[in-house]
């Protein structure tokens, strides 16, 4: 069970046990932000859907690479070939520099992602600094004659390409569906056809973020950068392509396009896709008034929230549901998110406390099959969580004296519990939780405290005892003291 791990390939649409090109090594690649606006609910699903997988990866022994690009050129208004860069409308509005932008944004999502408990890529690579490999790129499809040139812009040919390949395979639309759906835009016109995508785009005088190039001065088109900077670190071909269901049309069929042309063969051979998230039904949208940015939920200053959420409350929301479903923001699936969270990591922490009995009253093996047997399905985490609190359950019926384990599988117990909840879900007790015994480096430092009270009082050294109590007292401890020791909670 432990080794095994079964992907949703969307490419396939099939579940197939994943077996990477080098035994040892996966490669990861995962479509980052555009740093254009505040961290939102909508970042924090992509990032925490390859956050697990990539800890149950390494997990699995696998030394992985995981890639997640940042995206700071190229990325139009409405995802489309035409109109202003998201960047450097962000930078004209608010006076300053595109990097400038670029920088600030970059910094609050990897505040953000830390809050969250999302580990750091091996890579982050920067679209606008890899315009030369996506200028050797644009130069294989221009001799391959898979892209033309028109007026200073470059741009792919879907049609030509969908005669010898399938244009269409990932999303699963085809070219007539296309042709028929897909509406002339301004701007448009110097394509052959409406759905063919830019590799260059010549930059209009106003036009700030710009490179030389023989084509003309200009930009990258936005799907470009995923192609060179995934071939640059993890190789022509590698493993796991990741993001979200937004990005599979047209982002990532345009990066199997032209990765294809350019190399040959295709990029990646799993895809994985998580759903999105939908607040009361509905899409998230900034002229919807539902548009919540991540500082709005840990501080609970927005109109639709009814409270505050803490990032770990928001990680066990999104874990709570399997990532390729769709996920419905609601106060209420919050609060519920909130309680269940709370209720597992309060099992937990009574674990350390466990003493071994003689005979052991519940099987920990068949309970660790069935956490491996969740999360090598497809990242079932919502049905390891079901299993996590059946544990919570046979940890609390320990503490009451109804069950018992034998010291080596307490030990089991205990480890298993850790690999579940903090190296793969990546949860972890939060400071709120302090009183409940959540946080141990504070339960640990004020019990440091109190022994060394009673150090002091044995020692008779009444002064220092006094001034521990108080000084405790004064930042909100109360202090019992007992006959054998000490209790304290916060107030
Ligand atoms: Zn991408």
């Amino acid at each position: 069970m432990k080794n095994k791990l079964f992907i949703y390939n969307t490419l396939s649409r099939t579940k197939e046990e994943f077996q990477p090109i080098n035994p040892k090594h996966v490669g990861l690649y995962v479509c980052g932000p555009t740093v254009y606006g505040d961290p939102h609910l909508g970042h924090t699903r992509p990032a925490i859907t390859f956050d697990i997988l990539f800890r149950y990866l390494k997990h699995m022994d696998y030394k992985v690479r995981y890639v997640r690009n940042i995206t700071d050129v190229g990325h139009l208004e409405n995802d489309a070939d035409a109109g202003e860069d998201k960047i450097a409308k962000k930078a004209r509005l608010e006076e300053l520099e595109p990097m400038e932008v670029v920088q600030y944004y970059a910094d609050r999502y990897h505040q953000f992602m830390d809050e969250l408990n999302v580990l750091k890529p091996s890579i982050e690579p920067r679209a606008s600094g890899h315009i030369i490999e996506q200028l050797q790129i644009i130069e294989e499809i221009l001799n391959k004659g898979m892209a033309y040139e028109s007026n200073g812009s470059i741009y792919f040919d879907v049609e030509k390409y969908n005669q010898s390949h399938d244009y269409g395979k990932l999303s699963g639309r085809n070219i007539e569906d296309l042709l028929s759906t897909t509406r002339e835009l301004d701007g448009q016109s110097e394509k052959r056809n409406s759905f063919d995508f830019a590799l260059w785009k010549k930059a209009a005088p106003e036009h700030i973020m710009r490179w030389p190039s023989k084509y003309s001065e200009g930009f990258p088109g936005w799907h470009l950068e995923c192609s060179a900077m995934s071939a640059k670190y993890l190789g022509e071909e590698f493993d796991i392509h990741g993001g979200g269901m937004d990005l599979l049309f047209p982002h990532h069929e345009c990066e199997i396009a032209q990765s294809t042309v350019a190399h040959g063969h295709a990029p990646a051979r799993y895809w994985m896709h998580n759903n999105m998230i939908t607040i009361n039904g509905q899409k998230m949208g900034k002229s919807l008034g539902n548009f919540i940015t991540l500082e709005e939920f840990f501080t609970g200053s927005h109109d639709y929230l009814e409270q505050a959420y803490s990032p770990m409350t928001i990680r066990f929301f999104i874990l709570q549901a399997h990532y390729r479903s769709t996920l419905d923001f609601s106060n209420e699936a919050l609060q519920a998110a909130q309680k269940g969270m709370e209720r597992l990591m309060e099992g937990y922490s009574k674990l350390d406390k466990l003493i071994a009995g003689d005979a052991s009253t519940f099987d920990v093996n068949a309970l660790s099959d069935k956490c491996y047997a969740a999360i090598s399905d497809d990242l079932n985490s919502p049905i390891l969580i079901a299993n996590l609190f059946e544990a919570i359950k046979n940890i609390n019926n320990m503490v009451a004296g109804s069950a018992s384990l034998t010291q080596e599988d307490l030990n089991a117990f205990k480890q298993l519990l850790k690999v579940m909840i903090e190296d793969i879900l990546g949860l972890k007790a939060e400071t709120g939780n302090a009183s409940e015994g959540g946080n141990e480096l504070l339960e640990s430092t004020v019990n440091l405290l109190l022994n060394l009270r009673i150090e002091a009082k044995a020692n008779k050294d009444w002064a220092t005892a006094d001034k521990i109590r108080n000084e405790l007292q004064a930042l909100g401890f109360v202090i019992k003291d007992k006959k054998d020791g000490f209790e304290w909670e916060i107030k």
